[in-house]
């Protein structure tokens, strides 16, 4: 795009940084001649061309909204489309034929909150915030998040719908009951969201993998795996086999490699590249990641070819295909 006219046009400013880290700062670990561009405009990236949620947080953000409304908003869009089979009502079930969602949230002050394995409820994210704003903890876990949600006036509905249910029974009969583990069918909403104050929030929402084992939870749930949001660096989010981004607390890796210097591209490329050298040859899944710094700047990376984004910033919006590992 235009990225260079948004540079020049963005009302960028830099902000000095301490020459080594202290105890008590956080910040990068810049070299003294060196400088974090920030910026005030607000861009939102999300997962996938999912252009009806960004869209969304584009308009939240838009109206002079925060972050942190932009991206609940935005990924409830998913998870209340019924003809979306990977986020809310509407998900593939687990094997037992049970829709299970998981979701998490960040806001610009290491707030967050997060429900895992919810059932019968058709917006984890809104439930998420519940946890990080009205309780004292981070995560609530199955029927503990099924019954906070009903204390909190959620209503309980029937989240699997004929097609999923249709789809489920033929898989039974041809699965032998194993869960598949493939480079589709992975469509989870990871967004991201800038405000007009320079602040941070992210949202990941999913039923996750189709035909998981029963409690099976992978990684969009997972602050630091799924999502993570550092508001003096950036933030990143994930899809794809959770278990892989699990075990390299993926999101968190990306903000830390911009915290190093990285931009969000590379990042993204190091964080693939990290997975994929863990599995020594193995190529049956799919990962993508998706950054973004406090300049504005995004990028994404994934393993195998196909995997987008969909970005609204003040110079309009787009769906960008993706570099892959694997060609
Ligand atoms: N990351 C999700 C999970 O492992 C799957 C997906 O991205 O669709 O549950």
């Amino acid at each position: 795009m235009q990225r260079r006219n948004f540079l020049k046009k963005s009302g960028l400013t830099t902000v000095g940084v301490l020459a080594a880290p202290s105890l008590t700062s956080c910040k990068p670990e810049h070299k003294e001649d060196t400088a974090i561009q920030t910026t005030k405009q607000p861009t939102v990236i999300c997962t996938w061309n999912f252009s009806n949620a960004s869209a969304k947080a584009w308009e939240v953000l838009e109206a002079g909204g925060n972050a942190l409304d932009a991206v609940e908003q935005g990924v409830m869009v998913e998870e209340n489309d019924v003809n979306n089979q990977t986020v809310g009502v509407g998900g593939r079930p687990d094997r037992d034929g049970k829709v299970t969602l998981d979701a998490c949230i960040m806001d610009k002050d290491a707030n967050c909150g997060a429900v895992l394995a919810l059932q019968n409820i058709a917006n984890p994210i809104a439930v998420a915030r519940k946890v990080m704003e009205k309780t004292p903890h981070v995560m609530l876990a199955g029927k503990g998040a099924e019954q906070f949600a009903i204390e909190e006036g959620f209503k309980k509905m029937n989240l699997l719908t004929e097609k999923s249910k249709q789809e489920w029974l033929k898989w039974k009969k041809t699965s032998n009951y194993e869960t598949p583990i493939n480079i589709e069918n992975h469509d989870t909403i990871g967004l991201l969201a800038l405000d007009g104050n320079g602040d941070f929030a992210g949202a990941c929402t999913t039923s996750g993998m189709a035909y998981k084992m029963a409690g099976r939870v992978g990684d969009s749930p997972i602050i630091g795996a799924g999502l993570f949001v550092d508001n003096e660096i950036g933030a990143a989010t994930a899809t794809g086999v959770g278990e892989e981004v699990v075990r390299t607390v993926g999101s968190f890796l990306i903000v830390e490699l911009m915290r190093q210097g990285k931009s969000p591209q590379e990042a993204c490329e190091e964080g693939v590249k990290r997975i994929v050298a863990k599995n020594k040859g193995r190529k049956d899944f799919q990962i993508g990641f998706i950054a973004m710094n406090k300049a504005g700047e995004t990028g994404g990376y994934c393993v195998h070819p196909g995997f987008t984004y969909r970005k609204f910033d003040p110079s309009g919006h787009e769906n960008v295909p993706v570099e892959s590992f694997y060609s």
